[in-house]
């Protein structure tokens, strides 16, 4: 974490949580979250059937809500998926994209990349995710394989628009294992992320987070990592209260 970027913890509910649910979360959230003066951007990611009613609860409250994907068309034939436009209209603030349990369900790097445009030129804000699987990381083509799915995504975002975004390196083996990434392996990651991302943007503007089994008890050592600005959490937060121990430990 660097003084110059402020750190953001978003939450990504995946496939859980009814809109009755989620309601109940965000008043048990945002009463550990008060009026901000953590000092860290929170944000959670429902699915699209509570995305509405979450971002209706946490209206006026500190909390940010994002959708956990979204299709680049702005409408049209296309059954399950849902238009930037819609996401901004259900009152969310941003999205998701190119999370790997998409891309392993068949999102490609050039479908990632027209979503992050999508996203922005809707008014979006994005938070793209780039990973590498286990054979890859044991074939020693981790920074590989970062480079490219960031260079493709990344390729139309203007520089102007570094606030409007940040990067998620979320190793695919680390994803709902429970095998967090070592602090310094993610630093590793993470700081490669951020000079790839320095070809497009500023480099020590854009936030890079980290993703992959974090847990209260592993927030803190990898949020004193000079180039982890903040985390995307999955399994842990699911609990208003085990959510709200990790952006405390940001
Ligand atoms: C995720 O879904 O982005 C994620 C990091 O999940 P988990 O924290 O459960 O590994």
């Amino acid at each position: 974490m660097s003084a110059q970027r402020r750190p953001l913890v978003a939450g990504n509910w995946k496939m859980n949580k009814t809109g009755v649910e989620a309601r109940e979360y965000v008043a048990r959230l945002v009463a550990h979250l008060g009026n901000g003066e953590l000092g860290v951007d929170v944000a959670v990611c429902p699915p699209f059937t509570a995305l509405e009613a979450t971002a209706r609860a946490a209206s006026g409250s500190p909390l940010k809500v994002l959708a956990q994907a979204v299709h680049e068309a702005a409408s049209g034939a296309h059954t399950g998926e849902v238009a930037a436009p819609m996401i901004v209209a259900a009152g969310a603030d941003g999205t998701l994209v190119g999370h790997s349990e998409r891309r392993a369900a068949g999102e490609t790097d050039a479908q990632v990349a027209a979503r992050v445009r999508a996203a922005l030129d809707a008014g979006l804000f994005v938070v793209l995710c780039v990973g590498e699987s286990l054979e890859q990381r044991e074939a020693g083509e981790t920074e590989t394989w970062l480079t490219a799915q960031l260079r493709a995504a990344l390729a139309g975002v203007r520089a102007d628009e570094v606030a409007s975004l940040a990067i998620a390196y979320e190793p695919i083996w680390a994803i709902g294992t429970g095998r967090t990434a070592t602090p310094s392996i993610a630093q590793e990651a993470c700081a490669h992320v951020r000079t790839v991302a320095g070809e497009f943007l500023d480099a020590q503007a854009v936030r890079v987070l980290y993703g992959g089994s974090v847990t209260p008890d592993t927030a803190g050592a990898l949020m004193a990592q000079p180039d982890i600005d903040g985390t995307l959490v999955g399994g842990a937060s699911l609990d208003p209260d085990a959510f709200a121990s990790i952006v405390r430990a940001s």
